[in-house]
């Protein structure tokens, strides 16, 4: 993202007729300390994908990948496309330089360039920087004798969380609509950290008495309260979200301790343990 020419060979070798654009820094937690570089990949890489794609061929479809972060601390409790927003991150910033971007995009040269809004979506494929995954991941090896405890941040944040798979199928159709538009993709359904670790553990059979707060852990600035409205994807695109609250936390729980059980039996198997900085098992 941070080259223009690599973006242009991308372009010429596959020859695309639609470009999902997810590449990002896309860690808030890390935008704190790396508020530039985030900038640079986040913001102005989608500028650079953009005009890429404008001289190259500007009837490819284009998708970006917005985030419900943008809307920071924005007072409606529930938001859709209309709520506007209130950034309180680089990553959100630069979320937002990219959202409106896109939308420039479309009105100044006509290209089809949709913007989706989409609320956290998780899944065992989640790296562990984000607290879902980490949960998942910890408790599952707390439930295994593995680790004993698991240190988070701010447990009060709330957040819309759902199952990334179906997320990704509401990507597909806004890219099928007739004419480019926005859309927000969320479950319409709000749960602190701590409902998540509650569950979680309940899942697991462990104590939550195992998880503790540190410092380390909480960021500068938090988005305290998310929860979206997804009715015009569900009106225009017939999309809907269907795994709720704790079956996604089932799903993740009970995939990370079957791979963690794979583990311990000395079974070999790609799995990105090693790649998230989580290697205390392993040593
Ligand atoms: P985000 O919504 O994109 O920032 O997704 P995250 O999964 O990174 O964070 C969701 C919420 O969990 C935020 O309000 C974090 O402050 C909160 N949180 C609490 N403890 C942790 C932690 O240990 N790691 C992360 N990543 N987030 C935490």
């Amino acid at each position: 993202m941070l080259d223009s020419a690599s973006i242009s060979g991308a372009l010429q070798k596959s020859q695309p007729k639609e470009i999902y654009h997810l590449a990002a820094q896309s860690f808030v937690g890390a935008s704190f300390d790396q508020p530039l570089y985030t900038a640079n990949v986040t913001a102005v890489g989608t500028i650079r994908m953009l005009d890429e794609i404008k001289k190259f061929d500007d009837k490819i479809k284009f998708y970006q990948a917005s985030s419900s972060e943008m809307y920071g601390n924005q007072k409606s409790i529930v938001k859709n496309e209309k709520t506007p927003f209130e950034p309180a991150s680089p990553y959100a910033i630069a979320k937002l330089y990219s959202h409106w971007t896109v939308n420039m995009y479309r009105q100044a040269y006509g290209m089809f360039a949709v913007s989706g809004i989409l609320f956290n979506h998780e899944s065992p494929l989640r790296g562990m920087e984000f607290v879902t995954r980490k949960i998942s991941n910890g408790v599952a090896k707390i439930s295994l004798g593995i680790s004993k405890n698991l240190k988070l941040g701010n447990l009060m944040a709330k957040r819309d969380w759902g199952y990334a798979p179906e997320y990704v199928e509401g990507m597909r159709k806004m890219i099928q609509q007739p004419k480019p538009d926005d859309f927000v993709l969320a479950t319409n359904d709000t749960h602190s950290v701590k409902d998540f670790v509650i569950e979680a553990c309940n899942i697991a059979g462990i104590s939550s008495k195992c998880i503790s707060i540190s410092k380390e852990n909480q960021r500068p600035n938090d988005v305290q309260h998310l929860k979206g409205d997804y009715s015009k994807a569900e009106k225009k695109l017939g999309w809907k979200p269907k795994t709720k609250f704790k079956k996604l936390i089932k799903i993740m729980v009970e995939e990370d301790i079957s791979r963690w059980e794979r583990w311990q039996k000395k079974e070999f198997f790609p799995w990105d343990a090693f790649t998230s900085g989580d290697d205390s098992a392993f040593k």
